[in-house]
């Protein structure tokens, strides 16, 4: 075996075959897989082989449309057959919930490109004669998908690979990773030694394991998996087509036609976890034992849905594991702390998913840059939460839900509450329905005294508009409280901390005192973070951020290779905080503060290191709704008495607490972006309007070439919000927005704007269609809505409230 490789890609499943093939096509040389057993010998070689495009992020579905267009491209080039059957997807719906779904993603299709439609029942059962109509109320049809063959497929992108030059060992096992000094790898294999400057951890359901021999603990779990093969159906014989592949929702179920027969599978609501500590060294090319008594109550449900599978005998059993990260999407991505080491596992749609995978990982390698956002399957978006308990109660959670559909006002409640503030108990007490944000608890609303504290899973306005309403009033007409805790905090000090700042943000750095508005570049001069900086000393400066992003924020500032005399840490767990806004907001923080608070004194983006009340807090004037308001931190043991001080002095100003949708609304009145939705790698400084807290007059700053260059020929396209003539309905994100009939752009974010009295959607056009008052069209749940360009923010476009 050769004993030097510019990267060793672990695994040979689909996911390690992709990775190999894009390396190898992207230019890379000097490639070796290893593969313990024969190639697809893990999860891959029993998969059903189903691909389609449907997933809840625009990035992820294009992703999954570019692997199945791959097919044909390896194919091509290998002479090897993937076994392909394109013969396109069915969704079907049997509640209104669901017909809704169906609708949104109709919507969001055409701005991806992709034909999809809305068809009759009748249209259905014409694709698909096995579905019997009556458990229906609506199908949607989609040109793209259909199946593969799971061992042909990898083996045509193993092919290619090799035919680029890349090699592969079989039947040669991983059994130990040692970093050198330099950054590269030891891999030592029961065939010797190679030293690679790369690692990639392709294992599958052996992705855990190799984990732990980096010292890190990935949130991975392997389910089992049950799907059937029917004996042939007599409906089937003598089509001159295939039926269409199915997604049966109120049933839970899958099915396509496989030969002359079906193959139909379930995600039942009590999966079983398999190998829960340690996946065994010698599972290969194996299956688990079926489980019929306990997955029969849910393929009878598939067998009344598709009464012909019912009547057929069946053929052959599969249940197999595979692997699931705690949200379902894929684990991808360089791990912080690891030089050279980099993930590509916890892939449950391997046939949907593995040539995206590929391609982004190959890119993110050879240019330090994925190309494109993929916030959703970054292995950064888990971080120290994502404990084994925390992935063991996560993962059949998710795996249940598989085909139940997501609303966007639903909250999971496997593994929480877990990370909770001082004040978690006192915001219940107060009505609070929590999300969960990084595995931190979190105000979405308020539900009013003796109202039942449940909202409805719904793509419409639910029974929490009304009281939203009554927190943005409360906001906009004397004082609301708003938890910050669940921002992403971190310090910087040393001498060296200002220099390194000043390279890692493109904004110009604030003095003492002082804080600004952060926007963070890549260095394709893409947003990977709208931040603020606040400046407690000249070597000493606190940093918020999002929530979220944390673990993406820090593995980007370790990227940024702080000097020695620079010190970063993550404060988020040891800093709480509260944003109190509002006309009497300074009335009520003078009440506890004895600093000058007068608008003279205290300006917009000043600070002071301070007491409130009994806590010594740092006190920024800042904030996100667009009043006059500011921000108080303070530490945790310091936060219930804050909390409990501001709230007696401000009961009788009319204090009232606000949730994170409510600020949802209140930041859209006033045009602002918010990271992760709006502001994302996808956009620019220039296209998101960030360009404006840009210091372009600095020598040095990450992404300040492409920041110029852009500068210089103007942004493609442009973020702006519109107002919406929408009834029942605001826009969710992802929607297309058309301009005769043309998709231009799509959704970022929207709310119902209660205190400017209209529906507010948030998106990207194109630059030369961003003028006030410019009309496009946004399909809400299948139903057309005229939107318009506001340019100038439909509350206090002068930003008089912010700086009264
Ligand atoms: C019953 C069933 C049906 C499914 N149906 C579908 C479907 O219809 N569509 C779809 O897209 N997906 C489906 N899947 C999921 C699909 O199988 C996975 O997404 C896919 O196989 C993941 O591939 P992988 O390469 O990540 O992992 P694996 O296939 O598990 O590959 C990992 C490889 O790493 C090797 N390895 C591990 N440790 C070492 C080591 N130390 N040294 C060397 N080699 C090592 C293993 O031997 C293995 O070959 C199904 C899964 C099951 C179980």
């Amino acid at each position: 075996m050769q004993t030097h490789a510019r990267a060793v890609i672990i695994g040979g499943g689909v996911v390690g075959a992709s990775t190999l093939y894009h390396l190898a096509k992207i230019g890379w040389s000097d490639l070796l897989l290893i593969e313990q057993s024969e190639l697809a010998a893990g999860s891959t070689w029993h998969a059903a082989g189903g691909m389609h495009t449907f997933n809840g992020e625009a990035n992820i579905s294009r992703l999954q449309k570019y692997t199945i267009d791959l097919y044909r491209e390896i194919e091509a080039l290998s002479g090897q057959s993937c076994g392909l059957h394109p013969n396109g997807g069915l969704m079907l719906a049997a509640t209104a919930g669901e017909l809704d779904s169906l609708k949104l993603i109709c919507s969001r299709a055409r701005y991806l490109g992709m034909e999809t439609a809305m068809i009759s029942l009748e249209e259905a059962s014409r694709l698909n004669p096995l579905i019997d109509t009556s458990h229906f109320i609506g199908a949607l049809w989609r040109a793209d998908g259909g199946h593969c063959d799971p061992s042909g497929t990898t083996h045509a992108y193993v092919k290619a690979a090799r035919q680029l030059g890349a090699t592969v060992e079989r039947f040669t096992r991983v059994l130990s990773l040692a970093q050198r000094a330099d950054g590269s790898w030891d891999v030592v294999t029961d065939k010797g030694t190679v030293h690679a400057e790369h690692v990639v951890n392709c294992a599958g359901l052996w992705a855990r394991e190799i984990g732990h021999m980096v010292g890190i603990e990935l949130p991975v779990l392997a389910m089992e998996h049950h799907y059937l093969i029917t004996e042939d159906i007599p409906e089937l014989q003598g089509r001159a087509q295939e039926i269409v592949n199915t997604t049966d929702y109120a049933g839970e179920i899958y099915m396509r036609q496989e030969r002359g027969g079906a193959l139909i599978g379930t995600y039942e609501p009590h999966g079983v976890v398999w190998s829960p500590v340690k996946t065994p060294d010698d599972f290969s090319m194996q299956l688990l034992p079926d489980d019929f008594e306990r997955l029969a109550p849910y393929f009878e449900v598939g067998f009344r849905h598709f009464p012909a599978l019912g009547r057929a005998g069946i053929r052959k059993a599969i249940n197999g594991p595979f692997t699931f990260a705690p949200d379902g999407n894929p684990l991808v991505g360089p791990v912080r702390g690891l030089r050279n080491f980099w993930v590509a596992c916890a892939v449950m749609a391997g046939f949907s998913q593995g040539g995206g995978i590929g391609l982004v990982l190959s890119r993110w390698m050879a240019h330090d840059d994925p190309g494109q956002d993929i916030l959703s399957m970054d292995v950064a978006r888990f971080g120290a939460f994502a404990t084994p308990r925390y992935t063991a109660l996560k993962v059949p959670e998710n795996y249940a839900r598989r085909f139940r559909l997501a609303y966007p006002n639903e909250e999971l409640p496997a593994a929480r509450p877990l990370r909770r503030t001082p004040i978690y108990d006192r915001l219940l007490a107060a009505g609070a329905v929590m999300g969960a944000n990084f595995g931190l608890e979190h105000a979405l609303w308020f539900a009013a005294e003796g109202v039942e504290r449940r909202e409805t899973p719904t793509y419409r306005r639910s029974e929490a508009f009304e009281f939203i309403r009554a927190e943005c009033q409360a906001v906009r007409g004397s004082v609301g409280l708003y938890e910050t805790s669940n921002y992403g905090k971190y310090e910087v000090t040393g001498r060296g901390a200002r220099a390194w700042l000043d390279r890692v943000f493109a904004c110009r750095l604030p003095r003492p005192g002082r804080l600004a508005l952060a926007p963070m570049l890549s260095p394709a001069g893409r947003i990977i973070g709208d931040l603020s900086i606040a400046c407690l000393a000249e070597d000493r400066f606190m940093i918020v951020g999002s929530g979220f992003a944390e673990e993406f924020h820090l593995r980007w500032f370790c990227a940024s290779a702080p000097p020695a005399d620079a010190f970063v840490r993550s404060v988020s767990s040891t800093l709480t905080g509260v944003s109190i806004a509002g006309p009497r907001s300074r009335e009520l923080l003078q009440r506890l503060v004895r600093d000058d608070l007068s608008p003279g004194a205290f300006r917009l983006f000043q600070l002071r290191q301070t007491a409130v009340g009994l806590a010594p807090a740092i006190l920024t004037r800042a904030g996100f709704t667009g009043e006059l308001g500011y921000e108080v931190w303070t530490t945790p043991d310091y936060f219930a008495t804050l909390y409990d001080e501001l709230w007696d002095a401000g009961r009788e100003l009319g204090l009232a607490h606000f949730g994170g949708r409510a600020l949802s609304s209140l930041r859209l009145e006033k045009a602002y972006g918010s990271f992760n939705k709006d502001f994302r790698p996808d956009y620019t400084a220039a296209e998101t309007g960030l360009d404006r807290f840009v210091d372009f007059g600095k020598a040095d700053f990450a992404g300040r070439d492409a920041a110029l260059a852009e500068r210089a020929a103007g942004p493609a396209r442009r973020f702006v919000v519109m107002e919406v003539a929408a009834a029942d309905a605001d826009v969710i994100g992802y929607e297309s927005i058309l301009k005769d009939g043309v998709a231009v752009g799509y959704v970022t974010s929207g709310a119902y704007g209660h205190c400017v009295g209209a529906s507010l959607a948030a998106g990207y056009v194109p630059s030369a269609l961003a003028a006030d008052g410019e009309r496009f069209e946004i399909d809400i749940l299948g139903e057309m809505r005229s939107a318009i360009v506001r340019r100038a923010p439909m509350y206090d476009p002068e930003g008089l409230r912010l700086r009264s």
